[in-house]
């Protein structure tokens, strides 16, 4: 589906901001990039929550790539222990993420009101947390952020990972190198990720975890200090003391998990043959989900480049049968053909999916028997011009000397909007 709210959303009669089929209602968080509103889907009646993110700072981020592949990654992902996502629309300035709405709060807020957990509460959500990170990393998509925020309970106390296949964003928005320092907390950030030289990103996530599991069962974190270099240092040499009411076997898997250099620490795959973590495991059912990417295509491809908005092509033959040729090429793609000297207006018959598509066509003469043929989309839709230049090329053959491909991946950095 190709969701496209208008510029922002509009009001409904009730004076609710309404995107698409759903209807915004009161903010529930507010991260460092994104805003999360509460939202009634008007057609099914269904509670969910929505993302809304700058568009322009997405889609102008150089990991566009990477960005697309993660949200399109978990949109197939249905885990019972990671927020569905549902699907992904856009308007001029935003982009709508639609999640699964949950109502049991964060986790964290069940150790603020009532203090650390038992071993065996701290290893059941540790288990789930575990079971949810390793799945999204076997589809490719690493948290890299994981923290409190971003565990949330459902209605049955279930844990649910949130922010996945978000994970590209936030470092980069901040755009500031070190993650979180400016923005937050470090003190569930794997050494490896503060020194910043590149690093495995399941391997910081496991870090995150064990962070994680030592606050669920300690009711504070490892490492804490005022001074922020102090932190880091205690980070660095992961320096830190686990409480007496641990058990050995928890203590012993902690440490396993908290070894500043990743190619020392646990794996993901040996904490689940651990003996402490096995006890009590169930690993949970799920579906693979049968659902359409459109939505995420169609948000991307435009402003990612993918499909420009212009292409040209020389050639060397007279301006005349260049003209004549595009015109006899056109006819039975159901394009009409204006002439006005060496400009051309190529306008299809049909209505697209924005209206007529119409085409600009100039022919310059750049060097004596040298044409350059430039073509540029007026109206319309630029996947319909795409697909036009693709069916409009092969009849051009004979007198195309050289062409630009239309589809040639740009960098993301540079929207063609
Ligand atoms: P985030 O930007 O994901 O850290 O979200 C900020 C806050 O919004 C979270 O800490 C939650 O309190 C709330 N929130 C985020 N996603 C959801 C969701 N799917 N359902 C309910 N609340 C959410």
């Amino acid at each position: 589906m190709t969701s496209r709210p208008g510029n922002g959303g509009h009001a409904t009669n009730s004076g609710r901001t309404r995107v698409g089929k759903y209807e915004l209602g009161r903010t529930l968080g507010e991260g460092n990039f994104a805003k999360v509103k509460f939202a009634k889907n008007t057609v099914t009646g269904d509670n969910v929550a929505i993302k809304i993110l700058d568009k322009e700072k997405v889609l102008k981020h150089k990991m566009i790539n990477q960005i697309k592949r993660e949200i399109s990654t978990m949109k197939l992902i249905r885990h019972p222990n990671v927020i569905r996502m549902y699907e992904v629309m856009a308007s001029k300035t935003k982009i709508y993420i639609v999640l699964e709405f949950v109502t049991g709060g964060e986790l964290f807020d069940k150790i603020a009101s009532s203090g650390r957990l038992k071993e065996e509460e701290a290893r059941r959500y540790f288990q789930q947390l575990i079971c949810a990170v390793d799945y999204c990393h076997s589809r490719g998509v690493c948290h890299r952020d994981l923290k409190p925020e971003n565990l949330l309970l459902d209605a049955t106390g279930m844990l649910k990972v949130s922010d996945f296949g978000l994970s590209a964003l936030p470092q980069q928005v901040r755009e500031d190198g070190l993650l979180h320092t400016t923005c937050g907390t470090p003190n569930y950030v794997a050494p490896e990720v503060v020194h910043n030289k590149g690093y495995d990103g399941a391997k910081a996530d496991l870090w995150s975890c064990g962070v994680i599991l030592f606050v669920l069962m300690a009711g504070y974190l490892p490492f804490e200090d005022n001074n922020l270099v102090n932190l880091y240092k205690k980070i660095f040499k992961a320096e830190f003391t686990c409480p007496p009411w641990f058990s050995t076997d928890a203590k012993k898997l902690i440490i396993r998990i908290l070894e500043p250099d990743p190619a020392k620490r646990i794996t993901i795959a040996e904490v689940i043959e651990n003996e402490w973590f096995k006890k009590g495991y169930k690993p949970p059912k799920f579906e693979q989900a049968n659902v359409s990417l459109d939505d995420i295509d169609s948000i991307f491809s435009e402003s990612m480049g993918l499909v420009k908005r212009e292409t040209r092509f020389t050639s060397k033959c007279s301006a005349n049968e260049i003209i004549t040729k595009i015109e006899e090429a056109a006819g039975p793609l159901g394009f009409g053909v204006k002439k006005s000297n060496n400009k051309l207006k190529i306008q299809g018959e049909k209505t697209g999916r924005k209206g007529q598509l119409s085409v600009a066509t100039e022919i310059f003469e750049i060097a004596p028997e040298l044409y350059l043929v430039e073509l540029r989309k007026a109206e319309g839709d630029t996947l319909e011009f795409h697909k036009f230049y693709k069916n409009l090329s092969p009849a051009l053959k004979d007198i195309v000397w050289k062409a630009e491909p239309i589809d040639e991946e740009k960098d993301g950095s540079s929207p063609s909007k």
